[in-house]
């Protein structure tokens, strides 16, 4: 998929939606990539995105406005939570995650295209 047909670059909902956390080893105390100053301790074995460990969730390193124009600013070095999440229509597949984080920004469920 290019850059430019991904919807994720007019979202960004799930990054404003879920508590983001990961195995503590992926930041970089741990010799991982992720900015440790943009986490938080979820002892004994992980750590989050600061921003959502809350009941209004949004993650530092979202920049934007959801549903308009979004980016994160550590795109290379996110955590595998962000990697690994998945968008709706990939492998024309529906992902319920990525439909109820848009759904709670007002955002329609991705049409999911068949080969
Ligand atoms: S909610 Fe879905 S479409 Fe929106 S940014 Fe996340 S994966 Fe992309
Ligand atoms: S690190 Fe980037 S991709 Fe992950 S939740 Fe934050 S803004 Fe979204």
């Amino acid at each position: 998929m290019s850059e430019i047909n991904n919807p994720c670059i007019s979202c960004g909902a799930c990054c404003g939606y879920f508590r983001v956390s990961f195995y503590w080893a992926e930041a970089e105390d741990g010799g991982g990539t992720v900015p440790l100053s943009l986490t938080e301790p979820l002892p004994p074995f992980l750590r989050c995105m600061l921003g959502t460990n809350s009941k209004a969730p949004r993650c530092i390193a979202l920049q934007g406005t959801i549903g308009k124009a979004v980016s994160c600013l550590i795109y290379p070095n996110r955590p595998s939570t962000c990697r690994e999440f998945g968008q709706s229509r990939e492998n024309s597949q529906r992902d319920r995650a990525c439909d109820r984080a848009r759904n709670y920004y007002g955002l329609p469920a991705l049409p999911i295209f068949t080969p």
